[in-house]
């Protein structure tokens, strides 16, 4: 039996991850320090046998003795949501450069596989569009989101230091706005934020003019091309947008959540905050002619799911 670690297994994508890597015959090892994250997210897997979680700060070394035998490690543990990473600016900074340079050094140890969770942040406030993997990127290194955008870089400069210099078996995935179940409600990113103030009757706040554009790929979809990208053979220094290609304004996406759990909340207009890129679009077609994955969910049926999901919390 193989086992994946995963850090950030307690996260969003992480505890989905780690949920489909059981179902799929894999021990699953997850590393999380709560700090996004929360214990409810893979209180389901508890009980598995093939699960188990060490409670760590990634961006202390984790002992090879702590995780016996590993074959592949997803290291995915960093806050993700700009209000999160501008809370703790250092600490996303650290699980970055920190946390993903003790990762690679397990990873050497155990004689691993590496998939680092980059972002589509690398591009910035993009100049091209869509944005492919060899656009080197647009990224203001002393704004708000420069802790999150620079340490990300870092992570993939690491990560290609490491393959090339001690030949190591490294991917990287640049994850583009990803949704679903799971998410913390109040994590502060947009898809949680308009469900949950449709769910309670308040405004929906739309920063800036809501022209801004997203690309929202649906969590099942991600989880399948982050296993793909990890398992499919002869990938190692693979760098692949992994997103949704269909592009939304923000307001059409307020407009959307509004239809769809018939609301009468009001669309409020506030400040932009700053550096918010102005368009988001993967171009996926690496990912689609190497890994044979494209998205399955559209937004609405994802939508949907998600807004069951928080009807619950
Ligand atoms: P999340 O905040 O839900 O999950 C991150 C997890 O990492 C949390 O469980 C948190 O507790 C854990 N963590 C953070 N710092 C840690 C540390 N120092 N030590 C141990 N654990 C730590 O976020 P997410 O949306 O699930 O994102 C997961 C990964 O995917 C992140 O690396 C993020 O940058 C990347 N990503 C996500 C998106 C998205 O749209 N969700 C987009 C681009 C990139
Ligand atoms: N946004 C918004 N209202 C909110 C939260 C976010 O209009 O209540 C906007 C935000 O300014 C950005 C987009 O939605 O343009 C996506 O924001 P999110 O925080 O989800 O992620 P980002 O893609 O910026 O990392």
């Amino acid at each position: 039996m193989q086992t994946c670690l995963v850090t950030g297994g307690a996260g969003f994508i992480g505890s989905w991850l780690c949920e489909d890597l059981l179902e799929r015959g894999y021990r699953v090892v997850c590393v999380d320090n709560f700090i996004t994250g929360t214990k409810d997210n893979v209180a389901g897997l508890i009980k598995n046998e093939n699960f188990s979680l060490i409670e760590h700060d990634v961006s202390k070394a984790l002992g090879a003795e702590k995780t016996g035998k590993i074959d592949h490690i997803f290291h995915l543990a960093s806050p993700a949501s700009p209000v999160d990473y501008q809370k703790l600016p250092i600490k996303t900074m650290l699980a970055n450069s920190f946390g993903t340079y003790h990762m690679l050094n397990l990873v050497r140890e155990k004689n691993a596989r590496f998939l680092l969770a980059s972002t589509s942040e690398v591009y910035g406030n993009p100049e091209q569009h869509p944005q492919k993997e060899i656009y080197f990127g647009h990224v203001n290194p002393i704004g708000l989101r420069s802790c999150y955008d620079e340490s990300k870089r870092f992570a993939e400069a690491l990560t290609m230091s490491f393959c090339r210099i001690h030949k190591m078996d490294v991917r990287i995935a640049r994850i583009f706005n990803c949704f679903g179940p799971k998410m913390r409600k109040n994590d502060g990113r947009v898809v949680p934020n308009f469900i949950m103030q449709v769910l309670r009757s308040e405004p929906i706040t739309v920063y800036g003019d809501g022209k801004q554009t997203r690309s929202f790929c649906y969590i099942s979809d991600m989880v399948d091309a982050l296993e793909k990208l990890m398992f499919t053979d002869g990938l190692s220094g693979g760098v692949f947008n992994i997103g949704d290609p269909n592009e939304t304004s923000i307001l059409h996406l307020a407009k959307i959540v509004k239809d769809l759990t018939k609301s009468n909340s009001e669309i409020v207009f506030k400040p932009l905050p700053s550096d918010d890129p102005v368009r988001r679009r993967p171009d996926i077609s690496k990912a689609k002619r190497i890994l044979n994955w494209e998205p399955k969910i559209g937004l609405e049926e994802g939508l949907k799911e998600t807004i069951q999901y928080f009807k619950t919390r």
